[in-house]
């Protein structure tokens, strides 16, 4: 997201926020939003089908490099979301945004200091970063 979408999303998000405005509302928000995110994956494997996960313990060599464990480490999701399902997916992704941004309305915090700062800490990190 560049800087111009970042601040109209966040202007928008301010204009468009009649209803909930209360922090309670707000947090609670974020909360059931991230529960929908989940459902939507959830629902990708189990109602859809589209995708399926094969989760297990993984096995790492005790000499193993960062690069090797790139290699070992998998998302254990196996298939590609449907059209269907990433769409649905991605809306409660937007959903999420959303109220993550009335949050920081809240608090007068801004959404592109925020990027610019984790990028800026990836950056960083580089291949190092195991968060
Ligand atoms: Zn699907």
């Amino acid at each position: 997201m560049n800087e111009m979408q970042c601040s109209d999303f966040q202007s928008a998000v301010s204009r468009f926020l009649l209803r909930h405005q209360s922090i309670i509302d707000i947090l609670s928000k974020c909360q059931e939003s991230t529960s929908r995110i989940n459902r939507a994956a959830v629902k990708a494997v189990t109602s859809c089908g589209c995708i399926e996960i094969n989760a297990f313990k993984p096995k790492l060599p005790k000499d193993a490099s960062l690069d090797d464990l790139r290699e070992i480490l998998s998302s254990q999701v196996e298939g590609q979301l449907c059209e269907t399902c990433k769409e649905a997916l991605a809306e409660e992704v937007g959903r999420s945004l959303f109220y993550l941004t009335a949050l920081c309305n809240v608090f007068d915090i801004s959404l592109q200091e925020v990027l610019s700062m984790e990028t800026a800490k990836l950056e960083t990190l580089g291949k190092y970063n195991l968060v």
